[in-house]
Order: structure tokens, then sequence, then C-alpha cells
């Protein structure tokens, strides 16, 4: 059997269903391209079939995200099959992800089928995919949960019609480890054909074991794993592909497996996905948790002075977390401003490096030591986003216990500067409005949050919101940043803002 696991990464698809996330077809190729160099082997770009926007995401993602395999999910039957291969047919490598449950509590509520109509639709769905090209997954949804001797009989099918890949999914993150190598094993012996698959699982962590369940399956046999970064996805999230490499790397001893994953990438695609999605990380999340690399214990703190490996399992350089950290200051021009973004990664155009630089300035006479972490949140929160109508001239807060809290505003669009002000329960509410009464939009606040980028007093904040349209569903999440806070709600409704009359005016976004 071969030691090389693939790395499948569902970020896009799974990832992209955990409540509150929906990103643009911009973000999507933005992370798409991380992970290329992050050096997955599969990017599952989305579920062409849901939406105008999915479909051009992936449609995007393939012809645009070279040297990396395109998956495009589809429920089994053609009209499916059909959109995901027009969004993928593009692609370097090109790969139809087809899949129907075989669990009974699947057949009887959800797709009302007998046992034999699911064989023959899988049969059928695998074929047609496989009319189109070479790379076919097939995926028993909700497998852990499925009669063992059903399940077989639907694999041998899929793998006979033509499956190139087998997923074995954990869809409600139910299966215990022992349990699910088991399991894996029982297919491996069972299933005719197998042996000319890949085998793959896709684990849930609702009951947190996903990756113990995933690196099970991988010592029964198992060689895919899907997952996603930072393990966001539907409900309790995805198996997390960071914590899988690093163990099978860091643990290479007991598994004695390669993947194709460039570790050192792995902090940099983390707070990627994180900035984009608007999920943050836990400050105890194995391996790009804030404090994953922080000793807090005095004997700790002492012991890896002295030797690092005392209390350090992995080498922070391993996963990419940069050790340099005051960088930048007050009196720092612009070329030492440009080698550093280039250092962290950027490339920038003349354009946003001008606007990136004039932050840079402002933030440096409010803050005296400017980190990486403060470039990087420059750049993602402020430079990388859509077209701004409307920019943040200046605001004019009154608060306080006796007064009614008020907001003046004054934003610019175009050359035009317009001003409102605005009274609301709150100095966030009163900005909203008071912006509200210049875009003429009238939006509710769904969710507010706000995050210390650096350390001390004079550290940034960021803040991350999501709004809606009254009367309508969509989310639009906005960031942004500044010493104070008020200014940064303002920064980051602004943001919110401008992406809905973007997605607006460009419904292919
Ligand atoms: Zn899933």
């Amino acid at each position: 059997m071969s030691n090389r696991v693939y790395i499948f990464d569902t970020t896009l698809r799974d990832g992209e269903q955990s409540p509150g996330v929906s990103l643009n077809v911009k973000e999507k190729l933005e992370i798409a391209r991380q992970l290329a160099r992050l050096g997955v082997d599969i990017i599952e770009a989305g579920f062409p079939i849901t939406s105008p926007g999915d479909f051009e995401a992936v449609k995007t993602i393939a012809r645009e995200v070279r040297g990396v395999t395109v998956a495009g999910l589809a429920r089994t039957n053609f009209t499916d099959i059909d959109k995901a291969w027009e969004a993928v047919r593009h692609a370097d490598q090109p790969r139809i992800h087809t899949f129907i449950a075989t669990s009974d509590i699947h057949l009887k509520h959800k797709l009302r089928l007998s046992r034999d109509q699911v064989v023959e639709a899988a049969v059928a769905g695998v074929k047609r995919a496989k009319s189109y090209t070479r790379d076919v997954e097939f995926s028993a949804e909700d497998a852990s949960r499925s009669d063992p001797d059903f399940l077989c009989r639907v694999l041998e099918a899929a793998i006979e019609a033509g499956a190139t890949t087998i997923n074995v999914p954990d869809t409600v993150g139910y299966a215990t480890p022992d349990e699910f190598a088991e399991f894996i094993k029982y297919i491996m012996n069972r299933v005719k054909g197998i042996e000319k698959v890949v085998l793959s699982v896709h684990c849930h962590d609702d009951l947190g074991m996903a990756v113990a369940n995933s690196l099970a399956a991988i010592l029964a046999g198992a060689r895919q794993v899907e997952g996603a970064i930072n393990g966001i996805g539907e409900r309790a999230g995805n198996a997390s592909i960071e914590e899988i490499v690093m163990a099978l790397y860091t643990r290479r001893d007991r598994y004695g497996l390669e993947t194709g994953i460039n570790t050192e990438e792995i902090y940099r695609t983390s707070k990627l996905v994180s900035k984009l999605t608007g999920m943050d990380i836990q400050p105890n999340k194995a391996v790009v948790g804030k404090n994953a690399f922080a000793h807090e214990s005095g004997i700790h703190q002492d012991g890896v002075l002295k030797e690092r490996t005392t209390y350090e399992i992995m080498n922070p350089t391993m996963v990419g977390i940069a050790h340099s950290n005051l960088v930048l200051g007050k009196h720092s021009g612009r070329h030492a401003f440009r080698s550093r973004l280039v250092e962290l990664g950027y490339s920038l155009s003349e354009d946003e490096l001008n606007k990136a630089f004039a932050r840079f300035k402002d933030l440096a006479d409010r803050k005296k030591e400017i980190t990486d972490q403060d470039l990087e949140a420059i750049v993602e929160n402020e430079i990388r986003k859509v077209p701004a109508t409307y920019e943040l001239s200046y605001l004019h807060i009154s608060s306080g216990t006796t007064v009614v809290p008020t907001a003046t505003v004054g934003l610019t669009r175009g050359e035009e500067l317009l001003e409102e002000a605005a009274c609301g329960n709150g100095p966030v509410d009163a900005i909203c409005k008071a912006v509200d009464k210049i875009t003429g939009y009238s939006c509710r606040l769904v969710s507010w949050g706000i995050n210390a980028i650096t350390g001390g007093k004079d550290a940034l904040g960021e803040v991350t919101l999501r709004i809606a349209e009254n009367n309508k569903e969509r989310l639009y999440m906005g960031r942004g940043i500044s010493t104070d806070i008020l200014e940064a709600s303002a920064r980051a409704y602004i943001n919110a803002v401008n992406k809905m009359i973007y997605e607006q005016k460009n419904p292919d976004m």
C-alpha cells in the first residue's frame, strides 16, 4: 500500500456551509490560491448546482488555480452532475464528486427510496460522471450509520461503475476511533475492487473526534482524508486539516506516512480563512491557536529557554509562525514598508500599496510599534476588499452615561463628501443609522464582535460584524481595524455595506 496520504480540502464547500459564513467569488479564489500554495491535493471548490454564485466560484477556481485537482460536488441526478462538470471541466485535473445517502434513516425520511433504488442511482450517477472525466469520487452519505452489508453493496457497485475514489463519511460525527478503524478494515476486506481505488474518509467533529477518527481510518488503510482549514464546516465542523497533517508529520515514527503539504504555509492559510470567513480561531486551538506555542508557567518558560524541545513537540516555524515581531514604526519609510510586505508574502499593486501605506502612517501616529500582525491586518482588512462605493472621511461621536449617543459621519463617494448625523441606543447603533441615512439602505446589525490583534493598551482592535438588509436573509460580513473601536465599527459597517452594493451590482460575485 502506498505511504502517501492525499489531502482533500473542503474548506470552500463544507467549510463554507458553516453557519453565518458566505464567501464571494473573489474571496473563494483567494483561499483556493492559498490552498494550492499549501499543497493540498484536491480542492473541493463548491456545490455548483446550489446557486449561480457557487457555480461561478467553482468555474473560476477551476480555470485559474493550476496544478491541483479541482472537485465539484453533485448529487447522483444528471442535472447536478452535468452542472458540476460544466464548472470543473477547465481544471488541470477535474474531479466530479457525487454522493447519495446509504443509511436507513436517510433512505426512509429524506430520500424516500428503497435500497435497490439507491444502488441504481449511485451507479447511474457514477457512470454519468465517468462519461465526462476519469476522476470520479463517490460518497456514501451517512456511511458510518449505514448497514455495513448494504454499504459494501453500494460501494462495490460504484467501483464497478467507474469510481476512482470511494469516500466513507462519518457525516454526523457519530463514530469513535476504534469503531471507525474496524469499519474501514471491514470495507477494505469486503468490497470487491477496493484495492484499485483510493479509500477516503470525511469526518465531522460533533463529539470532538473528527481528527482522531480520520487518523484511525488512515491507520486502517484510508489514503485520502477530507477536512477543512481550522476545522470549519457544518455544525461542529470537519476534521481540521492542519491537525491531521501535523499529527502525521510530528508522529511519523508511528504513522510512517507522507502528505504533499508545505507545512510552512499552514499558519498563513489558517489566518486567511479565519479573516475571510469571519470565524475566529479559539486561542487554545491545536497547531494554529494564538496560545498553541505560548508558555505561561515559569517552569515551562525556563525549560523552553534552555532547550525548546522540553515543552515543544513542534517547532512554530514548521507551521509558518514567524518570530520577528517588532518591525516598523512612525519613522519607517515607504521602502521599508514595502519590503516587509514582500517578506510577508504580499504582492500589492501600486494603488493598493499607496492605500496600505496611508493606513500604516495613520496607524503609526497612534501606535508606537507596528508588528507583522498589524501589517497583515491592514492588508487583509483594508486593502483586499471589494471596490468601495463609500469611504470613511471622518467620524464624530458624542456618548456617555447621561446623553443620547449621537454620531456624525462623513463619507466620500468619489469626489463627493456626504454628511449625516443620527441618534441611537448606543454609539455603534448611532453610527450605523447615520451611515444608512447617507447610503439610503436600511440594514440590521446581525452580529458584532471585537478582537485585539496585538497586545498592549494601544492595541489595534478588529471589529467583525454581519449585516443584512431589512426583510432579507443574505448576510454580509464587514471588517474594520483601528485603535479606536468605534472607528473600527464604522469601518467594518461601511465595508459590509460596500460588499452588499458591489454584490447587487455584480450578481455573479
Ligand atoms: Zn461534511
